[in-house]
């Protein structure tokens, strides 16, 4: 089970943004399923072009990993793959 924040700007609602960790650097990003397009923060959504989810080291964030992030406020969907 894997949350999502809101549908991906970038491939224009293709895609789900997906509460992701990267594990290299330990904190949460969102990534696109769908186009891999990723940003570290909501405020970075609107203000810097996404890097790719994919080139870092990353696994879906678990509940548990949301809530010691503090992004319990961007899991706004449940997503059931
Ligand atoms: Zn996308």
């Amino acid at each position: 089970m894997s949350f999502w924040y809101m549908v991906c700007p970038k491939c224009y609602g293709q895609g789900r943004l997906v509460l992701t960790v990267d594990e290299t650097k330990n904190i949460p990003f969102l990534n696109c399923d769908e186009c891999e397009a990723s940003w570290y923060s909501v405020l970075s959504i609107q203000s810097e072009p996404p890097f790719l989810g994919y080139k870092i080291k990353n696994h879906i964030a678990s509940l548990s990993e949301i809530e010691k992030f503090g992004w319990h406020k961007l899991a706004l969907h449940e997503y059931k793959k």
